[in-house]
């Protein structure tokens, strides 16, 4: 029997349940048998009928004696069938399970595998797995195996086809993994691995054939991240910058501030990748304040020195706005023009270097001269602009360098897997006098309070305030979350009515959002209502404090990412969160802000609490699933990822693997 054979081809499985099994992804032999169970139930303590006691799950044996449907008051159906061994008898109930009647024989031995309950005064089993008693047990006396499942098809059916399988394989399956990294790796041999993850004898041996299977996974996809790493080495050419080191002196000299050596490092690593005909594709992570702007400067300065043109692109209008204000100030005395490309400014000064939103710039981007693309805060990493880049440059054209910038800190295993194909540079350092953000939960009988601190902060302190809303209008939400339209109206006339507030969002247009944040800087406003739209990259460093409504509707990096808005100069910065929940685990959730400030240990934990299909939007895209292995296992994944590196310096002695890693088992992350 074949790894690939059809299942429609199986013993007893037409095209209708071929049809079925489609929706587990199971298609042919080598699924079937990697469709794993995700528990076990613990039928492997067999008890004489005299024995069992109430509460236990057991497997017992004996004699069917009796078997009959009962009709109940309210057309339920119920099976009642009684069960003797030598030492006694016991009463079994199923629910609505008529069909009994047919499949079990009166005077045949079986085992029932089930919980021991009290029906009335006396033990009864309830709804067990039966099974003919003999030699091999599938369903009952053992670690049974429970499956993913899909409507018309059961754990026990899987069960069966699977044992059966197993059984009647013609030939050993044989094992792609190298002998020595299962060595080195404490691995299981992948039949020995097989038979134990669907029908182990113990839960250890179950533990070590799923560490194998994990292994395996995180194995294959580092491979084929190397590959993809080294496959864009080879085929693309990009611009090999010339370095004057005379004119990046001038660069530093023009800034108002000398950089961190967390700054002067990553500048480095970008430098040298410039000035290589490869081209950049580096990821640059900084948390929120830690001044990844002035790097991105440097790298457009050089492009410009070498006269190819570079682009900066934005997540948000208003973000392109400061990038474009601050590359002004940072570029302009150096000679260099900068052009704004918005929705409300289409004609830029200048095309030598292009500051626009993501959306506006991809549809522009001409190839020709272009040396430098890069993407800020976007919360994908580049993938799709990536793919988009690759697609566009044909043979023999050259590929600008790629730089993507985020704050939304990647974890370890994230970094390992997902973008392993990524150079990373990481900014681990803030500029000097930067303060911690106090950071207080506020439950709703605090609100009250919390505003009157708030007034004195303002009036007493010169303070200035975000108070960030979930929500632009309340017809978006339900009547308990906070709307900013609304809650600015509200906050004017019943709680600040002597402040100057204003209001932000992401629906205004582009000409009012300038106006509000350009009052909001000159401190013509004291509290600005607004909308997530602050989340990425807004640097008004004389805002001092932030309010977050509805604190347990975001994620513990965007939280990070709003609360980055402040502490943004020596003075002392806040940071209230307000949520309704005042106990239980999103409280808790939310609750480490207070303690942990660093975003890279945020991003950690949000990952554990939420997975990282919630925390990177990974699962909803479709592009990216572990089936067996966790991104919380960083142990296996750094032996997987030696083992990967190894092998892959001499993978032409492993044709298994090349095969493996050429199937496209694991959509490309590419291809999204
Ligand atoms: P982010 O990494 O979040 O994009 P920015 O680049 O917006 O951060 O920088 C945040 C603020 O810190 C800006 O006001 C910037 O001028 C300032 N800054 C950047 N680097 C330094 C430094 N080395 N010393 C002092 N201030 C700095
Ligand atoms: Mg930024």
């Amino acid at each position: 029997m074949e790894w690939g054979k059809p299942v429609s081809q199986l013993f007893m499985i037409g095209p209708a349940y071929a049809k079925k099994l489609r929706r587990l992804n199971i298609f042919n032999v080598g699924d079937f048998l990697y469709h794993f169970p995700f528990r076990y139930h613990d039928y492997s303590l067999v008890s004489l009928i005299s024995q069992v006691q109430v509460g236990e799950i057991v497997t017992i044996s004996g004699k069917l004696k009796s078997l009959k449907n009962i009709y109940t008051r309210y057309g339920k159906k119920i099976q009642k069938a009684e069960v003797e061994d030598k030492t006694g008898k016991i009463e079994i109930t199923w629910f609505n399970q008529p069909f009994l009647i047919n499949v079990l024989k009166i005077g045949e031995y079986y085992n029932f595998s089930g919980k021991i309950d009290f029906f009335g005064n006396r033990k009864v089993m309830v709804s067990p797995e039966y099974e003919i008693k003999k030699e091999e047990l599938t369903h009952t006396g053992r670690l049974t195996p429970v499956y993913p499942e899909t409507s018309g098809i059961t754990s026990k059916w899987l069960r069966t086809k699977i044992a059966w399988l197993l059984k009647n394989l013609e030939k050993p399956v044989t094992d792609f993994l190298p002998e020595k990294i299962k060595k080195e790796n404490d691995l299981l041999e992948i039949n020995q691995a097989l038979k134990n993850i669907h029908f182990p004898e113990s839960l250890k041996i179950a533990q070590e054939a799923r560490k194998r299977f994990a292994f395996e996974e995180l194995f294959l996809v580092q491979l084929k991240v190397l590959k993809r790493k080294i496959d864009w080495r080879k085929k693309k050419l990009a611009y090999q910058f010339t370095i004057d080191q005379e004119k990046i002196l001038g660069f530093n000299q023009n800034l108002p501030f000398e950089m961190t050596s967390a700054q002067k490092k990553v500048c480095q690593e970008i430098i040298s990748d410039l000035s290589s005909k490869e081209p950049m594709n580096r990821l640059l992570e900084g948390d929120v304040g830690s001044g990844k702007t002035v790097v991105a400067a440097l790298a457009i300065f050089i492009s410009w020195l070498n006269n190819t043109k570079s682009i900066l692109m934005a997540p948000t209008e208003i973000l392109a706005n400061q990038h474009y204000q601050t590359l002004k100030k940072m570029l302009e005395p150096l000679g260099v023009k900068i052009g704004l490309l918005t929705s409300s400014n289409k004609k830029p000064i200048a095309n030598e270097v292009l500051v626009g939103t993501h959306a506006l710039l991809f549809n522009k981007i001409s190839l020709d001269k272009l040396g430098l693309v890069i993407i800020d805060e976007q919360h994908r990493f580049g993938v799709k602009q990536r793919s988009q880049l690759l697609k566009k440059t044909g043979k023999g054209q050259k590929t600008p360098h790629l730089l993507t910038m985020t704050a939304t800190p990647i974890p370890r295993s994230i970094a390992l897997t997902l973008y392993g194909d990524l150079d990373l540079s990481v900014i681990d350092e803030m500029p000097v006098g930067r303060q911690k953000v106090k950071t207080w939960v506020v439950p709703p009988q605090k609100r009250e309070a919390a505003y009157q601190w708030l007034k004195k902060q303002i009036k007493d302190n010169a303070g200035q305030c975000f108070l960030v809303c979930p929500f632009i209008d309340i017809s978006e939400t339900l009547q308990t979350v906070k709307a900013a339209k609304d809650e600015y109206e509200k906050l004017a006339k019943n709680v600040f009515p002597d402040l100057r507030l204003g209001l932000l969002h992401g629906k205004m247009k582009s000409q009012e959002k300038e106006t509000v944040l350009e009052k909001f800087r000159q401190r013509k406003i004291d509290l600005l209502v607004t909308t997530p739209v602050v989340e990425v990259g807004i640097d008004i460093p004389q805002a001092t404090i932030i309010v977050i409504e509805g604190a347990e509707r975001f994620g513990l990096s965007q939280l990070h990412q709003l609360r980055g808005r402040v502490g943004r100069n020596q003075k002392e910065s806040y940071c209230l969160l307000f949520s309704n929940f005042t106990s239980g685990k999103t409280f808790e959730r939310i609750k480490a802000l207070e303690k942990i400030n660093v975003g890279f240990k945020l991003a950690e934990l949000d990952l554990k609490l939420r997975g990282p299909g919630e925390v990177y939007g990974i699962s909803q895209h479709g592009f990216f699933d572990l089936k067996t292995a966790s991104f919380n296992d960083i142990d296996l994944l750094e032996k997987a990822k030696k083992a990967a590196e190894g092998v892959m310096k001499k993978i032409k002695q492993y044709p298994l693997l090349q095969e493996k890693i050429k199937e496209d088992t694991i959509k490309n992350v590419e291809a999204n």
